[in-house]
C-alpha cells in the first residue's frame, strides 16, 4: 500500500477551528422507527450503496492520521449491522485514537456490552425518550422498553467510562417526563442529555407543535432541582448542569442556537460516505468513490478531506418554521 502520510497535517478549518472528533454512522438502518428519526416505511440503501466496514476502518483510520482523536459510531442503530463488532475492534486499536464512542438505542447492548467494553469503547450515550412502556413503544413504533433498559444496565454494569441517556422532549408526547427521567439517571448514577428536536428528514411529524426549547425544559427541572452550572464541555452545541448532591450531569444540545458554531470540531461521515461539514447544511465531499478509485492509495482521500476544510459553513441555519425541512436527509443517513 502507498502511504503518503503527514502526520503533522491537521484539519483546520478557515476559521481557524480544528476538526478532531468525527460521527461516523456504519448503517441507516434501525430495529426502531422514532418519529421523528425515520417515517414508517423507509426505503433503506441497498449493500453496494453503503460503506463496507472495511471502507469505515480505513476511513477511521485516515482522519486518526489527521488529528482526530474521537469517533462516534451512530446510525441508523449500529449495533444491527452484522459484524459491527469487527470495526469496533479495528478501530480501538488505532494508535492517536482517545475516544472511541458509541450512540445507540441500547436494544442490543445487553448482548454486546462486554464486548464493546474489550474493543476498546469509552463511552455509551443511549437513547430513551420515554420510561413508559407504551409511550415508548408509541415514540419508537417498534421499540421494547424493557429490552433497552436491560442493555442499559448491563453496559452500566460493564463499567464504562461514562453512560449517558439521550432524550428528544416533545411537547405534549413526553415533556412531562422531564423530571422522571432525571430521576431515572440520578438514580444510576449516570449523565442525562436533553436534544431539542431537528428538522431533519420529511418524518411526516408535526414538529411545529411539538417543538419544546431547552430554556423551558431547564426552567422546569430547576423547579424540582438544584442545578449547578457546570464547566464541562464537550466542544459540541451541549451546556451542562450539575445536580446538586448527585453524581449526574444534565446536557441541554440546543441545536437551533448558534452558540456552539464557533467552537464547532466535528464533521460527520454517511453510510455512504458523505463527508458532511456540518449538521445543517448540504455542503458534502463524497468520500466513497474516492475510496472505491484508489483502494491502495490514500493520499487522493487526504487531499480531499483536507481540501474539505475550506468549504465548511461557518454556522447552520435550521429554521422550524418552514414549510419543508431545512435538511431533507435523515439523521439516520448521516448520524446523530
Ligand atoms: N439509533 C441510535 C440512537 O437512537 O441512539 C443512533 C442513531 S440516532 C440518529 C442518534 C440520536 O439522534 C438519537 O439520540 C436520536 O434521538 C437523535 N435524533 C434522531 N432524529 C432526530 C431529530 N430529528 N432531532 C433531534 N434528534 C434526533
Ligand atoms: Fe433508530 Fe436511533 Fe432513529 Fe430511533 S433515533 S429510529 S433508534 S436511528
Amino acid at each position: 500500500m502507498t502511504i503518503h502520510a503527514n502526520t503533522s497535517r491537521k484539519l483546520i478549518d478557515q476559521f481557524g477551528r480544528q476538526v478532531d472528533y468525527i460521527r461516523l454512522s456504519i448503517t441507516d438502518r434501525c430495529d426502531f422507527r422514532c418519529q421523528y428519526c425515520m417515517s414508517e416505511d423507509m426505503t433503506f440503501l441497498s449493500r453496494d450503496e453503503v460503506l463496507s466496514l472495511e471502507e469505515c476502518a480505513r476511513i477511521v483510520r485516515i482522519f486518526v492520521q489527521l488529528g482526530v482523536n474521537k469517533v462516534r459510531i451512530t446510525g441508523g442503530e449500529p449495533l444491527v449491522r452484522k459484524n459491527a463488532l469487527w470495526l469496533f475492534e479495528e478501530v480501538g486499536q488505532l494508535s492517536g485514537l482517545d475516544q472511541l464512542v458509541l450512540t445507540t438505542n441500547g436494544s442490543q447492548l445487553a448482548k454486546h456490552a462486554l464486548a464493546l467494553k474489550a474493543a476498546g469503547v469509552k463511552r455509551i450515550n443511549v437513547s430513551v425518550d420515554s420510561l413508559q412502556a407504551d409511550r415508548f413503544k408509541q415514540i419508537t413504533r417498534t421499540g421494547d422498553l424493557t429490552q433497552v433498559l436491560d442493555g442499559l444496565q448491563t453496559a452500566i454494569n460493564t463499567g464504562f467510562d461514562g453512560i449517558k441517556l439521550n432524550t428528544v422532549l416533545m411537547r405534549g408526547i413526553n415533556d412531562d417526563e422531564a423530571e422522571d427521567l432525571v430521576a431515572f439517571a440520578v438514580h444510576k448514577n449516570i449523565d442525562i442529555s436533553f436534544i431539542e428536536e431537528m428538522p431533519l428528514g420529511d418524518v411526516n411529524h408535526a414538529r411545529d407543535s411539538t417543538f419544546i426549547t431547552n430554556q423551558d425544559t431547564l426552567k422546569r427541572l430547576q423547579s424540582k432541582y438544584t442545578l449547578l452550572p457546570s464547566t464541562h464541555h464537550s466542544g459540541g452545541p451541549a451546556r451542562y448542569w450539575q445536580v446538586a448532591n448527585t453524581a449526574t450531569k444534565i446536557g441541554f444540545i440546543s441545536p437551533h442556537s448558534h452558540n456552539f458554531c464557533e467552537s464547532c470540531n466535528r464533521v460527520r461521515i454517511s453510510c455512504k460516505g458523505e463527508l458532511f461539514l456540518c449538521l445543517g447544511h448540504e455542503d458534502k465531499v463524497e468520500l466513497m468513490p474516492l475510496m472505491r478509485m484508489h483502494p491502495n492509495d490514500d493520499q487522493p482521500i487526504i487531499d480531499a478531506i483536507m481540501n474539505s476544510m475550506r468549504i465548511k459553513p461557518k454556522g447552520h441555519d435550521f429554521d422550524l418554521k418552514r414549510a419543508a425541512p431545512a435538511v431533507i436527509r435523515f439523521m439516520s443517513h448521516t448520524g446523530g
